[in-house]
């Protein structure tokens, strides 16, 4: 069985710290242990486990990408989003977690971000539980 996880995004750039409802898929699925594999099924977007204690962290990565991809240079891809679809593919689009004693486990300074790239957007994660 695969679950949905909804996210909206504000900006056409953005980092939603997605741990919480994840965490609430795995109590909602019982799953004690495994792997939670989380999917991201889009172009223009990605996912990504980093720091999410210090919001600085999520700006100076996303500062990053924009500089590596600027939103605006001679691409071939004439919809304007060419620079998201190349940070999806930079940033990846699944990521796996442990599960350990109905939690995900993760590092003290660990989260999941869901990184919009061509917001704003209504987005799904699809979660299957391994
Ligand atoms: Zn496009």
């Amino acid at each position: 069985m695969v679950r949905h996880l909804n996210v909206k995004t504000k900006s056409r750039n953005e980092f939603v710290d997605i741990t919480d409802i994840v965490q609430e898929a795995v109590k909602d699925a019982g799953v004690t242990k495994g792997i939670c594999f989380l999917y991201v099924p889009h172009t223009t977007a990605g996912i990504t486990i980093n720091e999410g204690a210090d919001p600085s962290v999520q700006r100076d990565i996303m500062n990053a990408l924009s500089r590596l991809v600027p939103h605006e240079m001679n691409y071939s891809h004439r919809e304007g989003n060419a620079d998201a679809h190349i940070k999806s593919t930079l940033v990846g689009n699944s990521v796996n977690v442990v599960i350990d004693e109905g939690k995900l486990v993760l590092g003290t300074w660990q989260a999941i971000f869901f990184c919009e790239f061509d917001g704003p957007r209504h987005r799904r994660i699809a979660v299957k539980f391994l």
